[in-house]
């Protein structure tokens, strides 16, 4: 490596976490080395970072494969963004939930221990854990000391990688468990209700779809900016101490105030007769409320939301009629 150049490991690169933080972390000088799980173009703004971004293609449901670009690339910083991130799918896809979000952060960690990074010194893991780990703890808001207890089979893989954390921390690893609740963007997948909201917002006023059709639009979650949350991660994985830290807005909304935040934004006044509710959308052990309380990160790191609920689906909103309003 790269004399004193900090040196990171981002796994999920080309998913919307790791877009951002590939950014982050090139504008300020680390070399990143991206891992993705199939080859194919890159996105527009991970092709931008030329060779600021180093792009690794493996079979992450192979943990030997994470270990092994490990021990290759000897990262000072691993940031764990890969995953099934999808609630809903994980019920379709157990096994595959299992190996990305329990067992591949074991390999992490297990090869971070007894590795040393460019720079001479520990490798630092930051995992990148879920509200959804505590999703049947009947608390709002949740904080750092909510008792862990998943209700989907995504919270019960991201809850093993929690408590392995947790484990390799006390055994004198720097591991971190980043605990992000939802957070947004205009390069959000349309499978999450966000997106699928905004997109469908845009095309119906744009005359281009005639209804939104969603599941339990009572779920109040609490949404982010996904740029800030990025930030978050690396200030918990470069805080002097490893901690857990919960990565929130401290407030939460329906999905249905969404839905009407959009289309507020969208200029569509006379909406409600657009929005149908169906079954097939609804999903088994939904949590009610997930907000979580960011008093510690302020308190240790400084971190706060630079955007609030209205702004995040204003620029998602804006960003899909621009899409669609593109010659
Ligand atoms: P995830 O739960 O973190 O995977 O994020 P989603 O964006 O998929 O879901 C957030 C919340 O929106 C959950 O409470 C869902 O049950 C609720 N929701 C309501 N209707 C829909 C829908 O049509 N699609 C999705 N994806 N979620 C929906």
């Amino acid at each position: 490596m790269s004399g004193n150049r900090r040196t990171a490991l981002v796994t999920g690169v080309t998913g919307q976490d790791g877009g951002y933080l590939a950014e982050l972390l090139a504008a300020e000088g680390t070399l990143v080395h991206g891992v993705r799980r199939s080859s194919g173009p890159l996105p527009p703004h991970l092709e931008a970072l030329g060779d600021r971004l180093v792009v690794h293609t493996a079979d992450l449901l192979d943990p030997k494969a994470a270990a092994t670009l490990i021990r290759e690339v000897r990262p000072d910083e691993v940031y764990n963004l890969a995953a099934e991130s999808s609630v809903a799918r994980s019920w379709e896809e157990p096994v595959e939930t299992a190996l990305l979000d329990a067992v591949l952060p074991a390999a992490i960690l297990h090869a971070a221990a007894s590795t040393t990074g460019s720079s001479g010194g520990q490798v630092r893991v930051l995992q990148a854990s879920s509200a959804e780990v505590f999703a049947g703890a009947g608390i709002t808001p949740q904080d750092e000391s909510t008792p862990v207890v998943p209700v989907t089979p995504y919270g019960a893989a991201k809850a093993y990688a929690h408590h392995l954390v947790q484990l390799h921390r006390a055994g004198g690893a720097f591991a971190v468990n980043a605990v992000l609740y939802p957070h947004e963007s205009p390069r959000r997948p349309t499978r999450f209700v966000t997106r699928k909201i905004t997109s469908t917002v845009a095309a119906i006023a744009r005359g281009r779809a005639d209804e939104l059709v969603l599941g339990n639009t009572a779920a109040r979650r609490d949404w982010g900016w996904a740029p800030d949350t990025v930030r978050a991660m690396v200030a918990a994985l470069r805080h002097t101490e490893p901690l857990d830290v919960v990565v929130a807005t401290g407030t939460s909304h329906s999905v249905d105030d969404f839905v009407a935040a959009a289309f507020a934004r969208a200029g569509v006044t006379e909406w409600r007769h657009l929005v149908r509710t169906d079954p097939a959308f609804v999903r088994p052990n939904d949590a009610a409320d997930l907000v979580g309380d960011p008093t510690l990160a302020r308190e240790a790191f400084g971190w706060a939301p630079t955007r609030a609920f209205a702004d995040v689906v204003g620029a998602m909103v804006d960003a899909d009629l621009a899409l669609l309003d593109a010659p």
